[in-house]
């Protein structure tokens, strides 16, 4: 009697470790899909359009413009930006 039961847990620890190896079988090719490219998610790399300097997006900073944002890597490459593109006013009116 005992026998038969051994029989029966033994075909079940069989079956559920078929199923594992078959879920893992079934999984390999995501994975290595996965793996191939890892640009959308997360770290993009702008450019400073004051020094050209390359730098994460996350820590670049931020300038909102009309219809894009423009990234630099610091605060003062920034003003430079604003006052390159619209600082005060046209031509110079500096008396020699
Ligand atoms: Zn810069």
């Amino acid at each position: 009697m005992m026998k038969l039961l051994v029989q029966l847990g033994l075909l079940l620890f069989v079956l559920f470790l078929l199923r594992r190896f078959i879920a893992a079988f079934v999984k390999s090719p995501n994975r290595a899909q996965k793996d191939g490219s890892s640009q959308d998610a997360g770290n993009r790399m702008v450019k400073d359009p004051v020094c050209g300097m390359y730098m994460d997006q996350r820590l670049a900073v931020k300038l909102e413009k009309r219809s894009e944002v423009v990234h630099f890597c610091s605060e003062e490459c920034k003003n430079k930006y604003i006052n390159k593109s619209s600082g005060g006013g046209v031509g110079t009116a500096a008396a020699g």
